[in-house]
């Protein structure tokens, strides 16, 4: 299989770059799907290369007609929608090859966000490939990313959960496959059962495991509340539901998997060729151990108290 055609990027100067702002527009990209990221709540948030390909595009195949009509009409994009979502993917398909066929620039969006992340799209996707058409992606606004790199937990090595069952039960599984999995987890979650989760999450996870739940991302009430599983199992079980949408972080297992002497070796190999306070820093942020107790580790440590 030729992966480089596959795969490989829209040419700049045919898809905006330098021109796409030039009176007359870009010209028409190359036939193929485009998988384009939208707004996941601040409808400023979306790039000049998603605007010129939404513009250019003979068709957007959308989750729901409403919801993306609204962001077309803010930006006074007009264009022919057709429907993809999680219901209507085998009859979808085949149209939509047969315009990539016919040479049409066909756009794939979700409702918000980055389509096939927890959105429809993948069976596409893979469609699109085995019949050897163009392929590529607009990349933008992420629920995922953006919670991510606002918790202030480990972001080297992560996880997405994605949705975690709705019962009880079937979440505690889950979440017991994820335990020692040793990455920061990052899981979507409906509000009205924010409070279950994360009792769920603390008991089977473990309490002591830093984590953020972050709400209304890039909205008016954006909010990221930073603690324990325990902590913030606690506050929302006291709270109740909060509105909007959530997506919630959780450290890796740091303290259960690294044992003191794990933890002092790492010390020890920091403190070699950096000063204390610089050691702490940095294997606090490599472990996600809160940073006073391996500050503390360290003093032990230098003052001999320790090994
Ligand atoms: N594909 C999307 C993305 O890349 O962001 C995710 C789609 S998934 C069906 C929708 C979930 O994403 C919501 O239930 C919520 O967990 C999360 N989400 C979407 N927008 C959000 C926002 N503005 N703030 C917080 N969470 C959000």
């Amino acid at each position: 299989m030729d992966e480089t055609r596959d795969f490989s990027p829209v040419d700049d100067e045919i898809l905006g770059g330098a021109d796409s702002t030039a009176s007359q527009g870009p010209s028409k990209p190359p036939a193929g799907l485009y998988l384009v990221a939208t707004p996941i709540g601040n409808m400023a948030d979306i790039t000049l290369r998603a605007l010129d390909l939404l513009r250019a595009a003979d068709a957007i195949a959308c989750e729901d007609s409403r919801v993306t009509l609204k962001l077309l009409q803010r930006y006074g994009i007009k264009a022919r929608l057709i429907a993809y979502h999680d219901h209507n993917g085998a009859e979808a398909r085949p149209d939509i090859l047969r315009r990539l066929e016919a040479g049409q620039v066909v756009a794939l969006v979700s409702d918000a966000g980055t389509p096939l992340i927890s959105d429809p799209g993948y069976k596409l996707v893979r469609a699109v490939v085995e019949a050897g058409h163009h392929v590529t992606a607009l990349p933008g606004p992420s629920a995922v990313l953006a919670a991510l790199s606002l918790a202030g937990l480990p972001t080297d090595r992560f996880l997405f959960g994605g949705f975690l069952p709705p019962r009880s039960e079937a979440r505690r599984k889950a979440l017991a496959e994820l335990k020692a999995v040793p990455a920061t987890l990052v899981f979507l979650e409906g509000v009205s059962r924010l409070p279950e989760a994360l009792a769920d999450m603390a008991e089977t996870l473990g309490g002591t495991r830093g984590a953020a739940v972050a709400r209304e991302l890039t909205k008016l009430f954006e909010t990221v509340r930073r603690g324990t599983l325990a902590e913030l199992a606690a506050l929302y079980g006291r709270e109740g539901p909060p509105k909007g949408e959530v997506v919630v972080v959780v450290g890796p297992p740091a303290e259960e998997a690294m044992g003191e002497g794990d933890l002092d070796a790492a010390l020890t190999a920091a403190l070699a060729h950096s000063s204390l306070r610089e050691a702490a820093a940095a294997v606090a942020a490599a472990t996600g151990l809160p940073r006073r107790q391996v500050y503390a580790r360290a003093l032990a440590l230098k003052a001999g108290e320790i090994g």
